[in-house]
């Protein structure tokens, strides 16, 4: 059994939760270590069965609350080498250890797949979390859809996914244009559309089955907007919202 939850999702803040019977981990703690204790606890989660936290990349919305987190709950954070060193220190735990790309970690019964990600950060990567044979992903702040992200893609049951933001929004909006450009570059992020023809394109007939609609823009996207953009595979899986103001339910993989 594995257990599934978004903690918080968007561009402001992200925190995701995977754990089973007996320990859990987080990937990335973007929000508040108090707003993630409170999250958690509207949703019956329990904190003392954390014993990691994953961090993607050292954009501020993946790591605000690490260094309370860990410090609370006396636990580590994991980074690669790129990621702890362009931190910020106001987020540097004192307690942390080094992941290396394509070298799984373990955690209890908790498998860890770090894997490289195109991301305008220092060696960014993303997580899928296996258990008995079954497997999550953690795919957001993603510019450009490569080989690794295909590749685990199609190994997920569920996955949070980013579909960062709506293409016509994103150009008619308010953002200057040098952001505009990052943020739909090589090296920025999913827009809906994107996300779409990816898993249309890559994960039909895997095992994936729930996507998780994740790390939307405030700005220049709608929980509404997004669902509706994944019209055409509404029915071959199941598509959940996330939202920036609550945790989504808890999701129970079997
Ligand atoms: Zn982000
Ligand atoms: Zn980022």
């Amino acid at each position: 059994m594995i257990e599934v939850c978004a903690i918080a999702s968007g561009s402001n803040g992200n925190c995701y939760y995977v754990g089973n019977e007996n320990e859990a981990v987080l990937v990335d703690a973007g929000i508040s270590c108090k707003q993630i204790f409170e999250r958690m606890e509207a949703r019956r989660l329990e904190i003392s069965k954390v014993k990691a936290v994953f961090i993607t990349h050292e954009h501020v919305d993946h790591i605000r609350g690490t260094r309370v987190l860990c410090k609370k709950l006396n636990i580590p954070a994991f980074f690669t080498y790129g990621t702890y060193n362009n931190a910020h220190k106001s987020s540097k735990p004192t307690h942390y250890r080094f992941v290396h790309i394509d070298q799984p970690v373990s955690v209890g019964d908790l498998t860890i797949h770090p894997f490289a990600k195109n991301h305008d950060a220092s060696e960014p990567c993303s997580f899928r979390i296996e258990h008995n044979g079954k497997s999550v992903g953690v795919m957001t702040d993603i510019g450009s859809v490569c080989n690794n992200v295909i590749d685990h893609l199609k190994l997920c049951d569920v996955v949070f996914l980013e579909s960062n933001y709506d293409e016509d929004m994103l150009w008619k909006g308010a953002y200057p244009w040098p952001l505009k450009k990052r943020i739909a570059s090589e090296v920025g992020h999913l827009s809906n559309i994107q996300a779409l023809q990816l898993v249309t394109e890559h994960a039909q007939g895997s095992v994936l089955n729930t996507i998780f609609l994740s790390h939307l823009s405030g700005e220049n996207n709608t929980p509404e907007i997004a669902y509706e953009a994944f019209t055409p595979l509404h029915e071959t899986y199941r598509i959940i919202k996330t939202s920036r103001h609550d945790a989504s339910d808890v999701l129970v993989v079997n």
